[in-house]
Parts: structure tokens; sequence; C-alpha cells
């Protein structure tokens, strides 16, 4: 380990030092930089730098492999803290992390030990290729197959992703793909792929309403690659133990930084308007309402993120929890509730800030946490959640959801 990269990890020793770090980023680097990232539709360049520069792409790796084992609870600060600041970011650092988090739980073989590696000391940024063209956002449903050489034994595949965010930053990939041409679309495995092994196809422009910094337009991503790339537990375990609930968590975090920002807009507003009149004005009281709405999305996504903890702490570290329809339904109910509350309370603080919230060119804009939040429901689509979820519900009784 180089004496900089010792440095950097006696620095940010405990989870509220990590924290502090980034609330310090998200604030002189992240904020600063957010218009400019909105209007140019341009990747975080500078607040993903500085997360390298402080180490925390590998912030979930053990310790003994060189990172931190931060908590999801702990990365939920981060995003949260990110979100406040520029969307963007913490999108692209909470998808980030949600691929790591597979790659430490489900990485079990000395291949995936030595990407740990290489993931701490060169700060490795990977995106995630779930979408594909004919199946939507149905991540358990995969079309592109992996393809085996008999003789040699080279796996190929050629994947076409209708929405690939910061594929230019990144470098790597993790990929969904059925396990072989022969196999059903729901029996799928997850590879890792190396950017410069892929060849990469770009399909068309980001040009979005909101999240733009995120870079996400689609790709076809071919590659040749060996065995060893293939994550070796099914990708069914790996979606459930470990895809959906860090996405539904850390995705929830950085909406609620959107959220959170956007009452504290609407806050600022409220007092500064009652400085001027002298007395409360009456919008104080819609922003009591939107307050509560925000703790509502805040316990909800905080409670969440320590549950999983727990469960992580437990002997077979949550397995048989996570497998199960209660946790499933749970989940997804995380997931519809945080993506509703996030539009909800920024279009509440639009009704509270008026026209000064409409305009983009105002401390109290919510123009662009607006334009954000309204990327939560579309993120695997509610209307696909729901669905999935009313199957789920039929097959379980239990009431005490
Ligand atoms: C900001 C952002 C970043 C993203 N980054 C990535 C990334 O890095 N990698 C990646 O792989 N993907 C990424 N995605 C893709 C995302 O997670 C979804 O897979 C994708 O947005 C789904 O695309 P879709 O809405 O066109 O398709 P669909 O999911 O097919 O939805 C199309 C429409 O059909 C509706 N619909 C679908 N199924 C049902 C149903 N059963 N009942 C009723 N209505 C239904 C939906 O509500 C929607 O209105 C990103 C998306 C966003 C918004």
């Amino acid at each position: 380990m180089s004496a900089i990269l010792q440095d950097t990890l006696d620095a940010l020793a405990s989870p509220e030092a990590r924290i502090e770090q980034v609330r310090r980023i998200a604030r002189e680097i992240a904020g600063p930089a957010a218009a400019a990232v909105d209007r140019d539709g341009r990747f975080p360049i500078e607040a993903v730098m500085a997360l390298k520069d402080a180490g925390l792409l590998s912030a979930r790796v053990a310790p003994r492999l060189g990172g931190h084992g931060s908590s999801i609870a702990e990365l939920g600060a981060m995003c949260e803290a990110l979100g406040q600041r520029c969307a963007s970011a913490a999108m692209v650092f909470a998808m980030h992390q949600v691929q790591v988090a597979c790659l430490v739980r489900h990485g079990s073989t000395p291949y995936f030990a030595d990407c740990l590696d290489r993931l701490v000391r060169e700060q490795r940024l990977i995106a995630s290729v779930t979408s594909e063209a004919g199946v939507g956002g149905s991540v358990r449903t995969s079309i592109s197959p992996i393809e085996r050489d008999a003789s040699s034994g080279e796996c190929r595949l050629r994947k076409e992703g209708t929405v690939v965010s910061y594929a230019d930053a990144a470098d790597d990939f993790l990929v969904t793909v059925r396990r072989s041409a022969e196999a059903a679309a729901g029996d799928q495995a997850l590879v890792l792929l190396d950017k410069r092994q892929c060849g990469m196809e770009r399909l068309g422009t980001w040009d979005a309403m909101g999240m733009r910094g995120t870079c996400s337009p689609g790709y076809t991503v071919s590659a040749r690659f060996d065995a060893a790339q293939i994550v070796p537990a099914p990708f069914a375990e790996i979606n459930a133990q470990t895809m959906v609930p860090w996405a539904h968590i850390l995705w929830g975090s950085a909406w609620l930084g959107i959220a959170t920002d956007a009452v504290a807009r609407a806050r600022a507003f409220v007092r500064d308007t009652g400085r001027r009149l002298g007395g409360t004005p009456p919008t104080a009281a819609r922003l009591s309402a939107v307050s509560a709405k925000l703790q509502l999305m805040r316990v909800q996504v905080r409670d969440w993120a320590h549950r999983y903890d727990a469960m992580c702490a437990t002997a077979d570290a949550g397995a048989q929890e996570l497998g199960s329809v209660a946790c499933a339904i749970q989940l997804n109910h995380l997931k519809l509730a945080a993506s509703e509350l996030v539009a909800e309370i920024c279009t509440d603080a639009l009704r509270i800030t008026g026209t000064s919230g409409y305009r983009n060119d105002s401390p109290y804009s919510i123009a662009r946490h607006l334009r954000d939040a309204h990327s939560a429901a579309l993120m695997i689509g509610n209307e696909r959640i729901h669905a999935s979820n009313g199957a789920l519900h039929l097959a379980y009784r239990d009431e005490a959801l």
C-alpha cells in the first residue's frame, strides 16, 4: 500500500470523519459545479475526482483489503450529503456503490479479490448495464446471452443497454446477461468487464429533463472475456440480497438529499418573507406540512439503511431474511414511497416559494430539484414495481407489513 493511500486511510478512519469529508466535498466542490453540470449535461468530474482522492470509491471494501468496510448507513449519509448539492454527483456515487457492494458480497473468488484490490489502489469507477433493448427496465430479464467458444473456453457478449450512466467516465462495467444461449431469460449472470476490453457503440444522446450530469445514453457493449469474470453467485441471489436493497436505499438517500435542500430553500424563503413582513407569513403552515413529509421520508430511508446493516451482522449475513417475500415487498415499498415523496416534496416547496422558486436564477430556485426528482419514479418504473409487487402481495398474507 502506498504511503499516500495509507495517510488517506488514517485521516478517514471513522465513519463520522468520512461523512464529514463528503459533506465538505458536497459543499465546496459538488455544489459550486452543480449548475454547470446541469446546464451543460456534463459529468460531475470534480466531485467524483475528489471522492476518488479521498479513497471513497472503495469505502465498502473490507479493511483487510484496504477499504473501510463502510456500512450502508454511512454510504447513505454520504449520498444524502451529495444529493443536497448536486443530485447527479449523488446518483453517480450511489450507482457506483451498488456495483461495489455486489462485488464485495458475491465476488468470492481470487479473481474478484484482485479486482477489489485494484479498486482500492486505482479508485476505479464502475457503471451498470442492466437495462436492455427489448426488456426495458425489467432487471430480472435478459436477452443477450454469454456465448462460449467450445475449444478455447473464451466467452463473448454483445448487449444493447438502453440507459448506461457515466459510461464515458467509467473504468469497468457490471453487465447482466443470460447465462447461455440455451438459458431462460431469467437465468442470468453478472459479468465484470474492464472498459478496455469492451467495444462501445453509443446509441444516442442524454439530453434529459433532469439528472443531466449522470450522462446516461444507450450503448451497445461487446466484449470477449474470461469465464473468471462472471460473478460466481446466480444473479437472482445477487439481485435479492444486494442489488435491490443497495439500489433502493442509496437511490433513496440521494433523493432524500434533493428533498432536504428543496425544503431548506422553502424554509429560507418563508423566514426571509417573515422578516420582511415582520410576522409569520401564510406560507409557514405549508412549510410545516412539507417538513412533516420530509421527516417521513428521512425516517423510512434511514431506518432501512440501519435495518440492512443489522441483517448483514447476522450469522448468515441476512441471506434468509433478504430472500423472503416480506423483505422484497418492503424494499419495493421503500423505493415506491421515496421516489413519490421526493417529487411531492419538491412540488410542495415550489408552491411555497412561488415564482421565486420557479425561476432558475433565484436563491430559492427549486427548478433543478424538481427536474432531478422526476427521474426517481422512472429508475425501474414504479408501474413495473407495482405490478411485480402486486403479484408478491397475493402470495403473502402477513398484515404487519
Ligand atoms: C437517471 C437515470 C439513470 C439510469 N442509469 C442506468 C444505468 O446506469 N444502467 C442501467 O442499466 N439503467 C439505467 N437506468 C435505467 C432505469 O433504471 C430503467 O431500467 C429504465 O429507465 C427503464 O426504461 P423505460 O422507462 O424506458 O422502460 P420500461 O421500464 O419498460 O417502462 C416504460 C413505461 O412502461 C411502464 N411499464 C413498464 N412495465 C409496466 C407494467 N408491468 N405495468 C404498467 N406499466 C409498466 C413504465 O411505467 C413506463 O411508463 C437509468 C435511468 C435513469 C432515469
